[in-house]
Order: structure tokens, then C-alpha cells, then sequence
């Protein structure tokens, strides 16, 4: 079995991990690159396969960064099953949707830059109706079914605890006499979120792919976020200023209506207009309600009572960009939840131009900031920011609020992972800045003794290598002696043998029910070449 790391390695963008065996080619995610133009070059790269023999891609969950090149393979000829949870389903209809048209936009403008520079024109890395026509072949999954992909191959998704319809993917492949188990976290969850449940613990696997993210950071505890989060808010209400928040409009913004709907319902802040202007995040928040069967327990007893924590009535939805523009006007205090969630692109520029200068604003971070991208300068301490090519101040209260992260964090990961009983035989650390991951690496080393990696880009391997050609390859630089050779080879030998005898064994079964004259003949052909095969011996 070969293994080649496509993305989310040694950066958090672009997950994608392709995977063979033998002809059969498929992937674990499919996610886009994002965080300048440098490493958005990526995305252009067709893969080391062509799309069409890809038989499917197995996704974690919605976010484009695991999602967001379905369509683009689509597009190349990809025509295999997307297998994911429903409420992935729902949320990629939506997100993949934007996405294609994020990308119309900026083609649009790149095209009318260069052809005013003379330059060529750019095409779109795909477009609405390439997301809508790949969402045809997706197929929804429930939680812990066992689902058969094809033989020797079957896959159980677990829930990640990470946004809506997330899951840990666990797959296992037969390969000769053996079935190995390999277990992608995806993006593993924050424990205590609301909404989602936490992140199911998996007692073993033979090799792991785990997330690191915040593989070297400790948020603070949600109770203390919240309080931060109050203490905010409030202060802004007595100065009349606004709070903008730029926020992932799947989860993140379902969180803060959760939390405000929360302050608001124990009297902690009077009534005030909490604006949610993000279509995306409207629609988001939609399929949240259509999908309550993935709530934890505190949000389901919430619904029993009668109450929809998401139904908050000083939420105003601004899905046009007049009514969008209409905030502004709004001289009061209140609240702007906007996306995107890291300030590179969609209607929160718009309000970062308006407030990021003003004094008494308050600017309020909940999400990862990715390197490149204006939140992670505005985060890192910017004095100014270029927004809509002017130079706006950055003069407003600026704050990071770790606690409503939905990604576990360094204790997270160290505890999620101290539930393996069968431990996995080397763990590989993607998801992460590169410092990130070498860190958080080293400690897993140092307290499970597990054999762990840091890939690279593009990096392959083969996987479940022999233990005795290892062993031959690593002791000898050289040739290795002719004694070791011979050994290696009658191993070799008797793992092809036995693989032949299960091959042929199952192919005489499907003879011998004769569903079709086409076996047969495939039976003759078999004992052709092995009758070529003993005569050339
Ligand atoms: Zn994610
Ligand atoms: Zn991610």
C-alpha cells in the first residue's frame, strides 16, 4: 500500500492524503490551499493521478480546506463517490456552492486587471455550476455504520466533536493475508463546545494521521472565554461601539448566537441587534436547525423545552449586500458577526474599513488566523492594514478569544490520543504550521514512545513495509549479504503465494455461481498464465 501527502501538511490548508492499493486510488479529503497567492498556487496542481481513476474520496468534513477541490476534480473527470456524513452533505451544498462563486468573483476581477495591463485572461479554479454538479456525487453515511467501499476496503466515520456532521474516518484496507486499520482525525474537536458533541475516542489503529493545529497552544476555558466574551460586549453597550466579529460562518457563528442568545436570556445584557451579514452563515445556520440529530445533549435538552438556541430574536440576517450596507448607518451599539473568519475576503472588510480606526470599536477574534492572511496581521500587532487599496488604522480594542476555538488544543490532542489501547504503529502530525507539528511531534514521542512524522509536501511512502526488509535496508547501506537476499525473497514468495491462492480461491467461488459467462472466462485466462508461468519456470 503506498501513501503520498497531498496537502495539510506542514501548513492547515489543502488536506487532501491520496492512497493506494494496487490499481485502486482514493483520497481523504480534498481541500484548497488558502493564505496567499504563493501557496494558493498549489491548488492548480493537478494531482499525481488523473482524477478519473480515482474511484473516492473519503471527506472528514465541510470545511473548504478538506472539501473545498471536490469540484475542481469534478470538473477533471473525477466520477467516483464522495462518501461523507449528511450534515456534511448539507453543509458542502452550501459552502462549495460559495466557494465556486468566490471564485468566479476574483477571476472576474484578476481578468479585468490584466486586460487592462494587456495581460491574459484567468479562468476561475471552478465555478457555481461545477459545485453544484459535483455534489451529485456525493453519498451520505450515518455515524458509526460500517460501509463497505469495495473489496478488501471498508471505512466507519466517528464523530470529530469539530463543526456539524464532522468525523474521524476510520478505514480499513485488506492488503495480502492482512487488514490494517488507518484512522484520519480530520480537524478534531474542542471537548465542551456547544451544539456538538465531543470527540469519540478510538482505542486503536495500525497507523494515525492526527491534526495539530493548536498542537503547541492551551486555550482558555470556555467559562472564561464567555466571561471575557461578557466583559466585552458590555463595555461596548456603556461606550455605545460596536463589536465586530469576524467568524467561520459554520459553527463559529452558530456558537456566538448560542452564547449572546445565553447572556441575553440571564439578563447579563439588555436587549441589542446582533447582525449576523453573512449569507453563507444564514444558510448555515439553517442546516444547523435541519440537522438537531448531531446536537449534545445540553442543546437537545434546550430544544425539549421548547426553546431553539439558535432562534434569537435581536438576530437581524442581512442577506443582501444593501442591507448590508445599512449597518452602518446604524449609530447604536451592537453586534456584527461577519465572515470571512480570517478577514481575507467577503463582507467583513467592509466592516473592518469602518471600525478598525475608530477607538472605541472592538475587534474580536475567535478563530486560527492563518499565516498570510489580514487577520493574522491584524492579530500579530499591524499598526494599519491595506483594506480596499487604502491604508486603514488599526486603532479599535483587539482581542483573541482562544476558549470557542473548535479545535482541541495541545492537553485535547494529548488526551484524545492517551485513549488507544492498541496503540498505532507510527502516527503522522498534519494539519499544522510546520513549528507546530515538529513540536508537537516531539512530545508525542517523548510521553507514548510512538514512532511519529512530520511529512512533507508531496512526500511518498510505502506503507506497512516488511519488518525484514526494513531491517535488510537499514543495516546495510550497501548491497545487503547474499543469505539476507535469499531470505527475503522465499518471504516475499510465500506472502505472493498465498495472496494468489485467496485471489484464485475467490474467483473459483464466483465461478462456480455462474453469474455470468464473463467469470469463465476470466477463469480460463487465470489458468493460461499460470500454465505460461510454470512452463517459463
Ligand atoms: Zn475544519
Ligand atoms: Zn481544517
Amino acid at each position: 500500500m503506498k501513501v503520498q501527502f497531498l496537502g495539510g501538511v506542514r501548513t492547515v490548508t489543502g488536506s487532501a492524503t491520496l492512497l493506494e492499493r494496487g490499481p485502486l486510488q482514493w483520497l481523504v479529503d480534498c481541500g484548497m490551499f488558502q493564505g496567499g497567492k504563493e501557496i494558493a498556487k498549489r491548488n492548480d496542481h493537478t494531482g499525481p493521478y488523473h482524477p478519473k481513476t480515482l474511484s473516492f474520496i473519503l471527506l472528514t468534513h465541510a470545511h473548504i480546506d478538506h472539501s473545498g477541490l471536490i469540484p475542481k476534480l469534478v470538473r477533471e473527470g473525477f466520477r467516483g463517490k464522495v462518501v461523507c456524513t449528511k450534515a456534511t452533505l448539507d453543509l458542502c451544498e452550501v459552502m462549495l456552492r460559495d466557494s465556486g462563486h468566490i471564485q468566479e468573483t476574483e477571476a472576474e476581477w484578476q481578468n479585468r486587471k490584466n486586460r487592462r495591463s494587456g495581460g491574459k485572461g484567468a479562468a476561475p479554479l471552478y465555478t457555481v455550476e461545477d459545485a453544484e454538479k459535483s455534489l451529485r456525487f456525493f453519498s451520505p453515511v450515518h455515524y458509526n455504520e460500517m460501509v463497505p467501499l469495495t473489496d478488501g476496503l471498508k471505512v466507519r466515520f466517528q464523530d470529530a466533536g469539530h463543526i456539524l456532521g464532522s468525523a474521524i474516518i476510520e478505514l480499513w484496507v485488506e492488503e495480502g493475508d492482512k487488514e490494517k486499520k488507518l484512522v484520519f482525525t480530520g480537524d478534531l474537536g474542542n471537548s465542551g463546545q456547544p451544539i456538538v458533541r465531543d470527540p469519540s475516542w478510538i482505542k486503536e489503529a495500525d497507523l494515525l494521521w492526527l491534526e495539530s493545529t493548536y498542537g503547541n497552544r492551551l486555550h482558555k476555558s470556555r467559562e472564561e472565554t464567555i466571561q471575557e466574551l461578557l466583559k466585552i460586549v458590555q463595555e461596548a453597550i456603556a461606550r455605545r461601539a460596536k463589536v465586530i466579529i469576524p467568524a467561520f460562518a459554520v459553527e463559529r457563528t452558530q456558537n456566538i448566537i448560542y452564547t449572546l442568545g445565553q447572556f441575553i436570556r440571564e439578563g447579563l445584557i439588555p436587549s441589542l441587534p446582533v447582525y449576523i451579514d453573512s449569507p453563507l452563515a444564514i444558510s448555515a445556520t439553517e442546516i444547523f436547525k435541519k440537522n438537531s440529530d448531531c446536537f449534545d445533549r445540553e442543546t437537545e435538552e434546550i430544544l425539549l423545552r421548547g426553546e431553539n438556541p439558535l432562534d434569537l430574536p435581536e438576530v437581524i440576517y442581512t442577506r443582501t449586500t444593501e442591507e448590508s450596507k445599512a449597518i452602518n448607518e446604524d449609530e447604536g451599539p451592537g453586534i456584527i458577526v461577519s465572515a470571512s473568519g480570517m478577514c481575507d475576503a467577503g463582507r467583513i472588510k467592509h466592516h473592518l474599513k469602518h471600525h478598525l480606526w475608530r477607538e472605541g470599536s472592538h475587534i474580536v477574534f475567535m478563530g486560527y488566523q492563518v499565516e498570510g492572511t489580514i487577520g493574522r496581521r491584524i492579530v500579530d500587532g499591524a499598526k494599519s492594514v491595506r483594506l480596499f487599496g487604502e491604508e486603514i488604522a488599526v486603532k479599535a480594542h483587539i482581542h483573541t478569544l482562544g476558549g470557542f476555538s473548535a479545535h482541541a488544543d495541545q492537553k485535547g490532542l494529548l488526551e484524545w490520543l492517551s485513549h488507544f489501547e492498541n496503540e498505532p504503529e507510527e502516527v503522522f502530525v498534519n494539519h499544522g504550521e510546520e513549528k507546530v507539528s515538529l513540536e508537537l511531534s516531539h512530545l508525542i514521542r517523548e510521553r507514548f514512545h510512538l514512532k511519529v512524522s512530520v511529512p512533507q509536501w508531496r512526500e511518498k511512502r510505502t506503507l506497512f513495509v516488511p519488518e525484514e526488509r526494513r531491517m535488510v535496508k537499514e543495516m546495510t547501506e550497501e548491497e545487503p549479504p547474499p543469505e539476507a537476499t535469499f531470505h527475503l525473497l522465499m518471504r516475499h514468495l510465500d506472502r505472493n503465494y498465498k495472496r494468489l491462492r485467496r485471489k484464485l480461491k475467490r474467483w473459483k467461488r464466483m465461478g462456480q455461481e455462474l453469474e455470468g459467462t464473463q467469470h469463465l472466462r476470466q477463469l480460463e485466462e487465470v489458468n493460461r498464465k499460470i500454465e505460461d508461468l510454470e512452463s517459463e519456470l
